[in-house]
């Protein structure tokens, strides 16, 4: 079911003394207006990061949860090919740690960056998830997207 105006907040007046049905909530309008901040915080991020992170991030169009995750594991692998391609750029016995290409974090002991295995489990853990907080929130900017189309 798809309603443009779920995600509008309910402006119903409530008389004093009448009790508040689970649709009248007001705490509803506010998580709604905390999760459209989350969003537009998650757009600019994503816009501070250099321009082809900005291109591999920005066309996440997702019908389902399917299509979902194969544009995760697309964005995975191009981003592993971006990291690939960096250290191959270097002489032979050159530095063979990067930092993670979408966030450029690098792990806490390690500030020269990850190994290609090590960047590989930043991005995908094998649950799903993610340590990458620049692909975890353009996941999750997504997932907002649809959340009135999907079934969340
Ligand atoms: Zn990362």
């Amino acid at each position: 079911m798809f309603d443009n105006d779920l995600h509008k907040p309910p402006f119903k007046r409530i008389e004093k003394g009448q009790r508040l049905s689970r649709l009248d909530d007001p705490r509803d309008s506010k998580i709604e207006r905390l999760e459209e901040e989350l969003w537009l915080t998650g757009i600019q991020l994503i816009l501070t990061r250099p321009e082809p992170v900005v291109k591999l991030l920005r066309y996440g169009q997702a019908k389902n949860w399917s299509e979902l995750n194969e544009w995760r594991l697309d964005v995975i692998d191009k981003t592993m090919d971006i990291a690939r391609e960096e250290i191959q750029s270097r002489p032979k016995d050159g530095e063979q740690r990067i930092k993670c290409p979408l966030c450029g974090q690098a792990p806490g002991s390690k500030p020269m960056g990850f190994l290609l295995g090590g960047l590989r489990t930043h991005l995908d853990d094998n649950t799903g998830s993610s340590d990458c907080f620049v692909l975890a929130r353009a996941i999750k900017n997504i997932i907002y997207q649809n959340k009135h189309r999907w079934s969340v």
